[in-house]
């Protein structure tokens, strides 16, 4: 698990971008472990956070007193290849069930572009990876049980329960610990996976037709470049043609790690080399391969980053990204990784960042070592000014107050959220910030 207690016994996410030193640190093994973890909070009026993998930037996870890790309660449960769905225990990490779900020749439909995160976490921020015709992982949820924070054990789907589970398919750990979760699946698949670049105003022009006719489109866009890097993930039914173990090693590792590494490390040194330093040391051949689903979604990323990411309606996504190249390199700091911009189909989960409407989302990555506070604030109005909705798990500086009117199901979330747990005994000094509103 990332950010595992040190001799010092502090917790620390991913990306160093959030820290604390719990009291206790609990790791159950079985649900009614952790249902007597959640009850003794109860009794005692503690605090209690869960963590996942520590991949959320946000300080979702920290706290100063009860820390739940689920590594210990990580394992797939159960397949039903009739039913085509998988059950998984709250910490079981993405690789793990894809492996499994392998086996049974089912897959998850759609996914972001890791696998690390635990099957809870991933639910509980909204991550998401690309495609129109595809929601965010929440959206998969066929059911799943949860420990209110009255230490009551609830099993809810749309038929059961269909409140709790509306909301708590995406609840940041607010409204419940999740102890079980069951995916809808689907056929195993392949996707092809083929690289392009075009210049931005030409990009800019076919944006609607390139977000309908690829699958699972994801586009990269330097500041400091015309071209548009198109990485387009269709589904396929062509013969498997996988890189090779050299090229999955020159894509991850040589350019991919080493690469990017160089490229930060320019950054610090001056804006001037950026744009040098990324073609030379991130430069590879545009790729042409056919895998396995998963193998194309995801590849490993070690290279730490610190990341802004919102969600705009999907129509304003052009106006947004020329606003963007706009003011981005007027802020007087280098943004030198290039934004990240995926699309995805609307949903009826209310804290959902793509609740109601198809959705763009832009991603800003930046070296975690740098300076970037200047490049989030004018971004992060950019995007708020197109009624962008921040990613749970990442940066922003919004607070409970500046959201909620732009969750049109915000105040039914803060009922159900306090029926489940009276005593906000889930809640934590930045989740008052940015969901309960009394910081
Ligand atoms: C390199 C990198 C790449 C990423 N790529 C993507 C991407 O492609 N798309 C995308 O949308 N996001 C992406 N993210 C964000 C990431 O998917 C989310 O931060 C995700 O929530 C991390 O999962 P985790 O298991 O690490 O959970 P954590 O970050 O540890 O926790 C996330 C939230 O889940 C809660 N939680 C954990 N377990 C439980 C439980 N049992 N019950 C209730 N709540 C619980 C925590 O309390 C916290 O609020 C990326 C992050 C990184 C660092």
């Amino acid at each position: 698990m990332t950010g595992t207690a040190g001799a010092s016994g502090d917790w620390t996410n991913w990306a160093g971008s959030a820290r604390c030193h719990p009291a206790r640190r609990v790791s159950p093994r079985s649900e009614d472990e952790l249902v007597q973890q959640v009850r003794d909070a109860c009794s005692t009026g503690q605090p209690l956070r869960v963590a996942g993998n520590g991949h959320s930037f946000a300080p979702l996870v920290s706290t100063d007193s009860t820390l739940v890790d689920l590594h210990e309660y990580a394992d797939v449960i159960a397949v039903d290849p009739a039913a085509m769905t998988v059950t998984v225990q709250a910490g079981a990490p993405l690789w793990r069930i894809n492996a499994e779900l392998d086996r049974y020749g089912l897959a998850i439909e759609n996914m972001g572009s890791i696998n690390v995160q635990t099957a809870a976490g991933l639910v509980s921020t909204g991550t998401h990876g690309s495609g129109t015709r595809y929601g965010c992982l929440s959206s998969q949820i066929a059911s799943m049980r949860l420990v209110t924070g009255r230490g009551e054990l609830v099993e809810c789907s749309a038929t059961s329960e269909p409140d709790v589970f509306s909301a708590a398919r995406l609840g940041l750990g607010a409204l419940g610990v999740i102890s079980t979760i069951t995916f809808r699946c689907v056929p195993a698949f392949s996707l092809s996976l083929e690289e392009r670049t075009e210049p931005f105003a030409r990009f800019i022009e076919r944006l609607p037709e390139h977000v309908e006719s690829i699958d699972h489109p994801v586009f990269f866009s330097p500041m400091w470049s015309d071209q548009v890097h198109i990485r387009a993930m269709s589904r396929t039914t062509a013969p498997l043609r996988p890189p090779s173990r050299w090229q999955a090693w020159r894509d991850h590792y040589l350019a991919g790690h080493a690469g990017l590494q160089g490229v930060l490390w320019a950054h610090r040194r001056g804006a001037a080399l950026v744009p040098f330093a990324s073609k030379v040391l991130t430069r590879r051949p545009l790729r042409s391969f056919v895998d396995v689903s998963h193998r194309i979604f995801t590849f490993p990323q070690r290279v730490r980053v610190v990341s802004m990411e919102y969600a705009v309606p999907l129509e304003a996504l052009r106006q947004v990204l020329q606003e963007l190249r706009r003011v981005l390199p007027s802020s007087g700091e280098v943004v030198s990784l290039p934004l990240e911009i995926r699309v995805a189909s609307g949903n009826d989960i209310p804290l959902s960042p793509a609740y109601g409407r198809p959705t763009g989302y832009v991603n800003l990555a930046t070296d975690a070592y740098s300076p970037h506070d200047k490049i989030y604030q004018v971004a992060g109005r950019v995007l708020s000014d197109f009624d962008g909705r921040p990613h749970w798990a990442k940066l922003h500086s919004h607070t409970a107050s500046s959201l909620a009117p732009r969750y049109p199901r915000w105040n039914d979330v803060q009922r159900i959220r306090q029926s489940l747990d009276p005593k906000g005994i889930l809640i934590n000094p930045y989740l008052e910030r940015v969901l309960t509103g009394t910081a």
